[in-house]
């Protein structure tokens, strides 16, 4: 069967070498998720990716860094990524680090000694949907974790040496959710060490389960209001040094920072005060795009 799934990538990962591992999900159970939908979960053998890194390995600087494309290819098993990294290897033997998408599940499958000789054969970080912080929340959507599932495997990533980046969706738990989501969201990450930590705005898509759930009004969506109060929420919240990255079109408002930066946290959390006192519900409604939500 040919892979059709179009290959994505995180902005960070835009000078890097994509190389495609898996198409589909594993899991593809979240209820707010399109990305993978209507993809069956296949991947590559490591001749294919052979081939691929043979015909694209060139264009790119010796030490690239290399983004392994697909939804959570580190579901595969250690052995088969342990593969995938010495053909990488063989063919660009300088490479900087590899990295890839995967599930909190996917981590905990596999054991610290599979950990540490993916890591120190290139792997280094991962991509990680823990989403938000709240136990309620996560299982509303399915998500296939639970927070105190996520600290745990976070921190064997640590004791690994692979470093991660965790995304987190500002109004996931629907309307009235915001503040018990920012609050429990950082109190996760607190306890962990993400590089890098961004947000989206959670967006009802068609043709997904959220989206029937909204239509029979069993999920109400939290206001673009509510949303940014989240966001106030989880920063005054978060205590960790980590980078903060907050530009997405599906972010009611755009921001980037250093957490221990002081000066630069409290001009955002004035300009969110500003924001939320000046603009009313209607203007904050039209600061974000998420009616391209169903031309995707
Ligand atoms: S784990 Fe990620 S890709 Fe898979 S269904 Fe959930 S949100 Fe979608």
């Amino acid at each position: 069967m040919p892979f059709t799934e179009p290959a994505m990538r995180p902005p960070q990962e835009a000078r890097s070498l994509l190389l495609r591992a898996t198409q589909g999900c594993s899991y593809n159970k979240c209820y707010f998720c399109y990305v993978s939908r209507g993809y069956p979960f296949m991947a590559v053998t490591p001749e294919q990716l052979e081939r691929d890194v043979i015909t694209r390995g060139a264009l790119f600087p010796a030490d690239t860094a290399i983004y392994l494309t697909g939804s959570n290819p580190f579901a595969l098993p250690a052995k088969t990524l342990l593969n995938y990294l010495q053909v990488l290897r063989r063919h660009v033997p300088q490479f900087r680090r590899v990295s890839m998408q995967s599930r909190i599940g996917d981590i905990a499958g596999k054991s610290i000694e599979e950990l540490r000789e993916l890591c120190r054969m290139g792997l280094r970080h991962l991509y990680i949907g823990t989403e938000n912080g709240d136990d309620g929340v996560l299982r509303r959507m399915n998500k296939g974790h639970t927070a105190a599932e996520a600290v745990e495997q976070l921190l064997r990533l640590d004791e690994a040496g692979i470093t991660y980046t965790t995304f987190y969706i500002l109004g996931m738990g629907g309307k009235g959710m915001g503040h018990v989501s920012g609050e429990a969201t950082a109190r996760m990450f607190n306890q962990v060490h993400p590089q890098l930590i961004t947000t989206t705005g959670m967006t009802v898509f068609a043709h997904t389960p959220l989206a029937e759930m909204a239509e029979r009004g069993t999920f109400i969506e939290a206001s673009e209001r509510e949303k940014i109060e989240e966001l106030q929420t989880f920063l005054r919240e978060l205590t960790i040094d980590v980078f903060y990255d907050g530009v997405h079109y599906l972010n009611p408002l755009n921001y980037r920072f250093a957490n221990r930066d002081e000066t630069a946290k409290r001009r955002v959390l004035e300009d969110i005060d500003d924001v939320l006192r000046s603009c009313s519900d209607e203007e904050l409604e039209k600061m974000v795009s998420r009616h391209l939500k169903n031309s995707l």
